[in-house]
């Protein structure tokens, strides 16, 4: 796909239930962005996790979507469809020694790291000590992983955040690339995705700042394009958490759609929008003034 405006952007939500309040917020910054470029904005249904998805889920997403007046300018893509090029990005990952099987359970993940006298954990995380690195002596294997261990620190400039560095092997260790239970990982879906639609700008939730180092890894690895990264600020819970479905999070309320984008704007910083009625005058607005908002730390370098 020809990137419109040198620019392609994408919403991914997880199929786990409707869009809320906190998931709009998303939507609207990735939407915004691209219209702000003159490029392109796709949707992709990141439904790998087929445990945490629940059926039917994601023709409500993008019913909601469009009643917000957010219309994606191509096909939308699911990636439980999308198991093949997964699999040739791990046989990539294989051939070049940057990924290897890994036998261990949590339970043998913990007993070494108690064995070693570590308690590297990391967001309730096992940090993975490294056991199945050079073989699995004997024993069955279960999940793929990513050698991290000896990669040099990841640096990258998020266009809210500013400059950012993660060791990722020191910090988060060889990490899941297929799962025990034969799932696809998020971080090698994503980035196997993002290079797949030519995504150049990533525009997501600032929960997910996290993975993005782990992300930049794979795409040198497998030889991708950098996209350009900017994480927005959260819509809260009253306990002061991200908003999600665990602390109440309702799906979104789309009858007054001008309310509810206004809701949106007000997370992203957008000053708000009085005497406007209609959805479409409400985002031809807000593409106007978006671009002052991301003004601050400007394109990344
Ligand atoms: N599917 C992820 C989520 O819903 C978002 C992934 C991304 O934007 O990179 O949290």
């Amino acid at each position: 796909m020809s990137a419109r405006g040198g620019y392609i952007g994408r919403f991914a939500p997880s199929p786990t239930g409707p869009l809320h309040a906190g998931s709009l917020v998303a939507a609207l910054a990735s939407w915004l962005d691209a219209r702000a470029h003159g490029g392109q904005w796709l949707v992709r249904i990141e439904d790998v996790d087929t445990p945490r998805c629940v059926p039917g889920a994601d023709p409500i997403i993008l019913e909601q979507l469009a009643a917000c007046g957010l219309h994606p300018d191509g096909p939308v893509v699911y990636q439980s469809q999308r198991g093949q090029l997964y699999q040739a990005a791990l046989d990539t990952l294989i051939a070049k020694g940057l990924a290897y099987p890994c036998a261990c359970t949590r339970q043998d993940i913990a007993l070494a790291l108690a064995a070693s006298g570590q308690t590297r954990q990391r967001h309730g995380e096992l940090v993975y000590p490294g056991t199945c690195r050079h073989g699995l002596k004997g024993r069955p294997a279960r999940a793929w992983r990513f050698l991290a261990d000896s990669s040099p620190p990841i640096h990258w400039t998020d266009r809210r955040l500013g400059d950012q560095v993660q060791n990722v092997g020191h910090e988060v260790g060889d990490f899941i690339l297929k799962r025990a239970d034969g799932l696809w990982a998020y971080q090698l879906a994503v980035v196997v995705d993002d290079a797949a639609q030519g995504i150049t700008h990533v525009v997501r939730g600032e929960d997910l700042a996290d993975n993005t180092a782990r992300q930049i890894l794979l795409q040198g690895a497998l030889g991708h394009a950098r996209p350009q990264y900017l994480h927005t600020p959260l819509l809260l819970a009253a306990d002061g958490e991200k908003l999600s479905k665990q602390n109440g999070a309702r799906p979104l309320d789309v009858s007054h759609p001008v309310a509810t984008l206004d809701l949106a704007g007000k997370t992203l910083g957008l000053p708000g929008s009085p005497g406007i009625t209609t959805v479409s005058d409400w985002l031809t607005h807000a593409t106007q003034q978006w671009p002052r908002l991301t003004a601050k730390t400007g394109e990344e370098k």
